[in-house]
Parts: structure tokens; C-alpha cells; sequence
């Protein structure tokens, strides 16, 4: 990897992801992070006082991944922000979460699809140096069988029913 260039493209194998917390919540409005425990149905405080009309707007979940990849030439963790981890998932992280807290396996197994999947993956060196890991921008999968998560996983509970 050239360290002068702030973006690269690599082949990359995903090893893990951190299942532990692969969400986080934000203003529906303005996208700002709110703390967990902020109730669904309200916005931030900001956008509350400013649109005082739209204060049922509410806050949504994003995704923010913590994985942990392989190149041909080392090992290392990066961060997965909403737009590129909608891509591995195949849908927004309100309708992930949904589906998780009906069906807790969809957690493990959303592990299990990525689990070694190879993406050619671009890389970003954080603008904030207080970031700690690479950023992932894109991320375009190398098989072209490749199927989001949530779509595995709703064939897995379809599966789970039949037996
Ligand atoms: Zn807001």
C-alpha cells in the first residue's frame, strides 16, 4: 500500500466482523450520533428546536461495522460507515435490526456470509487523525454469486420454518 495516497483499491478477505455493536443511532434530520437509549419516535434537540413542525421525525439506526480483513500481504481492522455496509447487508441497518431482534441468529450468521467473502474493497486514511482505523468507501463483492445478508438470512428462517 502506498502511503502517500489517501485512497487504495485492494482485493481484501473479510476474517470477522464485530457482531457486538454494528449499530449505531442518529437524527433522522441532520444525522447527528445520539446516545442509545434516545427513544425511535425523536429527533435531536437541534433539529427539534429548529423544525419544530417536523419533531416526529425521529431517529433512525445507522451501521458502523468493525471488521477485520486480510490482503494478500497483511491483516488489519477497518471501519464500515452506513452506505458501504448497506451493500454487504442488502438493506438498512432499521431493517437489520428488526429482523435480528425477531430472529437473534440473524447476528451469528451475518458473521457466517461475510466470513472469508473476498470484496475489492477501497480504502480511505481517516481526514480526522484521531481515527483509528482505515475507512472502507466502496466495496464491490468478487463473486458475482454473492447475496447481501439480510437476503441469506431470511432464506435461513424460511428454512428454519419448513423443518
Ligand atoms: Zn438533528
Amino acid at each position: 500500500m502506498d502511503s502517500r495516497k489517501s485512497v487504495t483499491t485492494e482485493i481484501c478477505a473479510i476474517l470477522c466482523i464485530d457482531s457486538s455493536n454494528f449499530f449505531y443511532r442518529a437524527c433522522s434530520l441532520c444525522e447527528r450520533t445520539l446516545p442509545e437509549d434516545h427513544p425511535a419516535s425523536r429527533c435531536c434537540i437541534h433539529c427539534a428546536n429548529r423544525y419544530a413542525t417536523s419533531a416526529s421525525a425521529g431517529s433512525k439506526l445507522l451501521f458502523r461495522v468493525l471488521m477485520s480483513i486480510a490482503t494478500d500481504e497483511k491483516v488489519f481492522n477497518v471501519i464500515c460507515f452506513d452506505r458501504v455496509a448497506r451493500a454487504l447487508f442488502g438493506c438498512s441497518a432499521d431493517e437489520f435490526w428488526d429482523f435480528a431482534r425477531l430472529h437473534p441468529f440473524a447476528t451469528a450468521a451475518a458473521n457466517r456470509v461475510l466470513e472469508g467473502e473476498l470484496f475489492r474493497m477501497s480504502l480511505s486514511t481517516p481526514k480526522n487523525g484521531n481515527a483509528q482505523h482505515l475507512r472502507v468507501t466502496s466495496v464491490v463483492p468478487v463473486r458475482s454469486e454473492y447475496r447481501p445478508v439480510i437476503e441469506y438470512v431470511r432464506q435461513l428462517k424460511a428454512v428454519m420454518k419448513d423443518s
